[in-house]
């Protein structure tokens, strides 16, 4: 299968825009690629690294080009924690994969492997998290024959905010298959994405910032769940695919899976 690029992977365009302006940043540091076993992560890395080639050998005017870049498959475990926070401290920018269900877990693991508070709020750059789901067909999609009240019952139970008055019946989408999609009715792999970007610990002090050991987020899984509602919206998940995927999320979540 081809590489595929950052605006290739189903990152939303404000991700994608602080993606690609992070891989320019010549700050070292520790950036984490999460998700379950089969969610995409690989596809993701790859897409970072290309990324990180095309600054390395195309640098935007008054970016310098950061070449120093160390890849860790799996950082599940203590001791690529800490070849990882070496790494770091010789100032390098390391790139890893690591099998947490969002990104607040991807931190408490890197907290449980060794990493020392001042690392956690200094040397975390950032972390994506995510799930695959399947593309919805864009030539034989059409809008929910029926059901569509009740399916917004269904996703509200995820979405404590979503007001079900304000869901358009058109939002839910289904697909027949046709021979585009060789009655499939979908088209590849669709990723669903949080992006955690973390400030260097010297710009937050006294801002009010919190530091990423402690993220104050009530539902850890509501960035994901959010993007997932995103995607049935933009008609680019079907209904069915976005409920399953949304109950695959909060199931995780649930149970603290790793
Ligand atoms: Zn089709």
């Amino acid at each position: 299968m081809a590489r595929r690029r950052l605006h290739q992977i189903g990152l939303t365009d404000p991700m994608h825009r602080r993606l690609a302006g992070m891989l320019g940043s010549p700050r070292s540091g520790l950036f984490l690629v999460a998700g379950p076993p089969r969610s995409g992560r690989t596809t993701t890395l790859n897409a970072i690294l290309f990324g990180i080639d095309a600054y390395r050998y195309h640098p935007p005017t008054g970016i310098r080009p950061l070449t120093d870049v160390a890849v860790i498959e799996g950082l599940d475990d203590a001791r690529r924690a800490e070849d990882a926070l070496r790494r770091v401290h010789a100032g390098q920018r390391v790139y890893a994969t690591s099998q947490a269900c969002h990104a607040s877990q991807a931190v408490d693991l890197l907290r449980q492997f060794g990493w020392p508070p001042g690392d956690l709020s200094g040397n975390l750059l950032g972390v994506t998290c995510q799930r695959l789901g399947d593309a919805i067909c864009p030539v034989c999609r059409e809008p929910l024959a029926e059901g569509a009240a009740e399916a917004a019952w269904r996703f509200a139970d995820y979405l404590p905010g979503l007001l079900i008055d304000e869901v358009d019946p058109g939002t839910f989408w289904e697909a027949r298959g046709c021979a585009r999609c060789r009655n499939l009715g979908m088209t590849g792999r669709l990723g669903v994405f949080e992006l955690s970007e973390f400030a260097p610990a010297e710009t937050t002090a006294g801002k009010g910032k919190t530091a990423p050991g402690v993220l104050p987020l009530a539902d850890p899984a509501a960035p994901l769940l959010t993007d997932c509602w995103r995607k049935v919206r933009a008609g680019r998940l079907s209904c069915r695919e976005g409920l399953r995927l949304m109950a695959e999320i909060r199931d995780a979540g649930r149970l603290g899976a790793v």
